[in-house]
């Protein structure tokens, strides 16, 4: 891949964020301290024309707030994306061997 096809791959990646609602904003709303309120920023979020891309992009994010969602609310379906449960049938053992394979870590 050429240097130039990456930038624009990577530049192209960004371009939701153009259009985000929180743009201009204070970034501290976004990233609360652990207990603080997130009701401002999840209503910026509800109202957000990028909210879908904006969520996709923070499921690997552990902190802040990301598309309506709070760390705590992606880390299940982040879980979830990342492992595979598979099953395998071992000829010697005659019997099923279950385990995680993980696309991806866990932060
Ligand atoms: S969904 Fe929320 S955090 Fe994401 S870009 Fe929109 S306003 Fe910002």
């Amino acid at each position: 891949m050429s240097l130039e096809l990456l930038l624009h791959q990577l530049r192209a990646s960004d371009d939701w964020k153009e259009d985000a609602a929180c743009r201009g904003m204070d970034t501290d709303l976004f990233y609360p301290e652990l207990g603080d309120p997130t009701a401002e920023a999840r209503k910026t979020c509800v109202h957000c024309p990028v909210q879908a891309q904006c969520r996709r992009a923070g499921m690997g994010e552990v902190y802040g707030i990301w598309g309506n969602t709070s760390p705590e609310e992606r880390r299940l379906p982040r879980r979830q994306a990342g492992r595979k449960v598979t099953t395998y049938r071992l000829p010697p053992l005659n019997g099923l061997v279950e385990y995680l394979a993980a696309d991806g870590d866990e932060a």
